[in-house]
């Protein structure tokens, strides 16, 4: 076989060598080099905004030109190793080149190939390097958004099966659905309760106690007051480390609970289930053998990129009786019953599973991290961010000038300097870090904790130093020490 050539005029449809290594060259300068801010140097790629629809199309070297000359040297700073704002960060060389080769060779999760092959192995790989029960089966989607909708969805169908209704088939049934979580859980559950028709105003948003956690007292009084009144318990969600701090909800006890009112237990660990790889956090992650549903992120910890989640259920055939789109001549009357070639199957319907059809092979990039890194590879890289937060919470503790808000489970911290008046210490912290994130290459985020506003480093960066952990202490020290100055000389 000679292989397939484009005809003469049309796009390029080969020629991925030299267009990858020239982006590929953009990108390996990106991460030896400190670069502007873009809105610093806004001049050089804002035009690109400004452009007309081409009527004629330039052809490959030129987009491949902008994309190394201009878009990689200004595009996000999420990458950089001092960028702890949020639960994302850049990739890892090696999903990368996973999502690459994915994009044109594994373009379908579905039929029977190679990459629908990894994508199944890779997420009994992620269940068991997260410690889920092995009976557990998976499906990707885009984000935690998404795979704690598919995860509620199949809790909502099991509440509704459990009472003889059909609730994705026959719609609403007049059950009154209540899901119960604290107020340090995502907001992308409120969301999944609007769409799926539950209705955010029937999400009990309980208190949690002085470390973030949700305790299982609270969560029993609530649902039994709802059972009271004849509301049907649809879910408890749990948090497997919240993206406000880390923290990490009493899981077993808060299975316990629900299990003992007949109701779907779901772990929300899209950012910190895979903490339970450092064996010194592990003994907070018992009790995931209760769980109906769970869901993590290999995009945050793991270093995919950005868009893959995966939702774990103890049975697909309930994600497939909740999301299924009823049969379709040009998909299931598509195939025969012989399995000759790779086009006679979709192999695993995984877009029955959930609310996407076409849908990338996403999984081969949580394989290539995993294959990368191996676990013990994973479990050093976690146990290291995790290092970086107790580091920073035990200088806020230690320093008489700071002061730690938290006792970090996992990789997050949240400090504050607070060598000043008490009414003063939000506004201060505030300037402090509009300077870090202005003058420094420190980029943390901003929280309220107990009601204290709060510096927040999110280490999940495989790029981070030490040298830089320690590096953003000493600057809030140094930052606050200045600010308290200027103020004091103020009249
Ligand atoms: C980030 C996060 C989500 C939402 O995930 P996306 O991938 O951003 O959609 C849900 N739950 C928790 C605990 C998270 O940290």
């Amino acid at each position: 076989m000679t292989g397939w050539r484009a005809p003469a005029g049309g796009p390029q449809t080969a020629h991925f060598e030299a267009a990858l290594a020239r982006v590929g060259r953009a990108l390996d300068a990106r991460e030896a080099t400190e670069l502007p801010d873009p809105q610093a140097v806004r001049e050089a790629w804002s035009f690109l905004a400004d452009q007309p629809l081409p009527g004629q199309g330039s052809g490959l070297d030129e987009v491949v030109r902008r994309l190394g000359d201009v878009l990689v040297p200004h595009g996000a700073r999420v990458s950089e190793p001092g960028f702890w704002m949020f639960v994302t960060t850049g990739p890892t060389t090696a999903s990368v080149a996973a999502a690459a080769a994915a994009h044109v060779a594994g373009t379908q999760r579905s039929l029977l190939h190679a990459f629908n092959a990894v994508e199944e192995r890779s997420l009994h790989w992620l269940a068991e390097l997260c410690g889920l029960p092995a009976e557990m089966r998976g499906l990707y989607s885009s984000g935690g958004s998404t795979a704690n909708l598919v995860a509620l969805g199949a809790a909502r169908q099991h509440a509704g099966e459990a009472r003889g209704v059909d609730l994705a088939a026959d719609g609403s049934s007049g059950l009154d659905l209540v899901v119960y979580a604290s107020t340090e859980t995502h907001h992308t559950v409120q969301r999944a309760a609007g769409v799926l028709g539950i209705g955010r105003a029937n999400v009990r948003v309980l208190p949690v106690d002085r470390h973030q956690r949700l305790e299982p007292g609270v969560l029993a009084a609530a649902m039994d007051a709802d059972l009271a009144d004849g509301r049907v318990p649809m879910a408890v969600i749990a948090n497997a480390g919240t993206t406000n701090t880390g923290a990490i909800d009493p899981i077993r006890a808060l299975g316990q609970v629900a299990k003992a009112r007949d109701t779907w237990f779901h772990v929300d660990g899209a950012y910190g289930l895979p903490g339970c790889l450092d064996e010194r956090v592990r003994p907070r992650y018992d009790g995931l053998d209760l769980a109906d549903s769970a869901i993590v992120d290999p995009h945050k910890w793991l270093g995919a990129p950005v868009g893959v989640a995966a939702t774990f259920v103890r049975d697909r055939t309930l994600l497939q009786r909740a999301f299924t789109q009823g049969h379709a001549d040009y998909l299931e009357g598509a195939f025969t019953e012989a399995v000759e070639v790779s086009v006679d199957s979709m192999g695993i319907p995984y877009s029955d599973f959930g609310v996407e059809l076409s849908a990338p092979s996403r999984g081969v990039q949580v394989w290539a991290v995993i294959v990368d890194e191996g676990r013990a590879g994973l479990a050093q890289r976690i146990s290291r961010d995790n290092d970086f937060a107790a580091y920073v919470a035990r200088r806020g503790r230690e320093h008489a000038r700071l002061e730690s808000l938290t006792e970090p489970d996992l990789s997050i911290a949240c400090i504050r300097y607070a060598a000043a008046p008490g009414d003063r210490l939000d506004a201060l912290n505030a300037r402090i870090h509009r300077r870090l994130v202005r003058q420094t290459p420190y980029l943390p985020s901003t929280t309220i904790v107990n009601g204290a506003f709060a510096i927040r480093p999110c280490f999940i960066n495989p790029r981070t130093t030490w040298e830089m952990v320690e590096g953003f202490v000493d600057a809030v020290v140094r930052i606050g020490d200045e600010e308290v100055a200027i103020t004091a000389v103020r009249p």
